[in-house]
């Protein structure tokens, strides 16, 4: 038995494998069941949101270390990973909360630089936090302060579009939201940009690292690309936000839900040089690693590469490319390497790196 059989670590937390069994066999189990379900997508489908009577329901905690990053800080990722999650099953947001837990002795200056940012991104966003809590904790290991930032989202006319043109190709999908669980054989996959750049930012904020180069985080609310791709090109049957885990442990999450696999193709795989630089020195895969602005999109094939040149002309989605397709041949991630063999990609245990939301 080891320390993580008895108690909590840190790659409980870290989205791979291990956070998995974690929500799987502890919160799923203690949670689901324990009123009569009126959830049409419920707990236990563990997918990046709920749906309650049309209504996409949100809650995730950030925790982020340090609080500001290149290109961003905690509020920001806060913000963004909330409206991201609810976005991502073809909701509109329309209202946040807020629950700040704030360590004793936090600058006044550093609260009102992560409020601000707060307010650039509900700005951007275009929804507003109507409700919250404040509570403050002695000096501690908080790094400052967490939060919680909750969500609720509602259907609108560009998710009927996006369904509507799945139909005229795929006439018994019955799909009501994107799902992770829609995929079928034959559908493309595509990543909306480069992998990698938030968690190793935040990597190198951490241990003061330096890369030769400014590496940035991409965190960003992506909602209006979102709707805008589903209301006027369509055609997306499931997406998901690479949040920690990375594209590795997204595709898992497809794959598994959907009970089928999917094969990438390595040379198609957006990656930015200093990123691909940065995890060869330390080790790490960038496919593993964490982003905050990035989406990885189930689209049926007829509509890839229309909803790739619609991506290509955002400013959110300019690096965007179709890195792969779902497969019956076999389950899990393969990827077609460069030099030409076959690689299984493994479901990650956990984030590389430690605290990046
Ligand atoms: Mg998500």
């Amino acid at each position: 038995m080891t320390t993580k059989d008895t108690h909590i670590t840190m790659l409980h937390g870290a989205g791979g494998t291990v956070m998995h069994d974690l929500v799987k066999n502890y919160i799923v189990k203690y949670f689901a069941g324990a009123a009569p379900n009126i959830a049409e997508v419920p707990l236990e489908a563990m997918d990046d949101a709920a749906v309650v009577n049309d209504i996409v329901f949100k809650s995730d905690s950030h925790a982020v270390k340090p609080i500001f990053f290149p290109g961003g800080d905690i509020g920001r990722i806060a913000i963004s990973g909330t409206v991201n999650d609810i976005a991502v099953l073809g909701a509109e947001p329309i209202a946040l909360a807020c629950g700040f837990v704030l360590e004793e002795g936090l600058l006044f200056s550093e609260f009102e630089r992560i409020l601000t940012s707060m307010r650039q991104a509900c700005t951007e966003a275009g929804v507003n936090i109507v409700t919250g809590d404040t509570k403050v904790v002695e000096k501690g290991a908080l790094g400052g302060c967490v939060m919680n930032v909750s969500g609720m989202g509602k259907r609108n006319p560009a998710l009927e579009h996006n369904i509507a043109v799945i139909k005229q190709y795929r006439k018994d999908f019955a799909g009501r939201w994107m799902l992770d669980s829609n995929l079928k054989a034959g559908d493309k996959i595509l990543v909306s940009g480069t992998l990698g750049d938030h968690g190793i930012a935040v990597l190198s904020a951490q241990e003061g690292l330096k890369f030769g180069s400014d590496i940035k985080s991409d965190v960003k609310p992506l909602n209006h690309m979102i709707q805008n791709l589903i209301g006027t090109v369509g055609g997306a049957v499931a997406m998901k936000d690479a949040t920690r885990g990375g594209l590795a442990d997204a595709l898992h999450e497809f794959c598994e839900k959907s009970k089928l696999g999917i094969l990438i193709h390595e040379d198609k795989i957006p990656i930015r040089e200093d990123v691909r630089t940065a995890c060869e020195m330390l080790g790490l895969d960038p496919l593993e690693i964490g982003n905050e602005g990035k989406i990885i999109i189930g689209a049926v094939p007829e509509k890839a590469e229309e909803i790739l040149s619609f991506l290509k002309n955002t400013p959110e989605g300019k690096d965007a490319q179709i890195i792969g397709e779902v497969t019956a041949e076999f389950g899990g991630v393969a990827m077609q390497t460069a030099v030409g063999g076959k690689r299984i990609i493994a479901r990650p245990i956990g984030d590389p790196v430690p605290r990046i939301c």
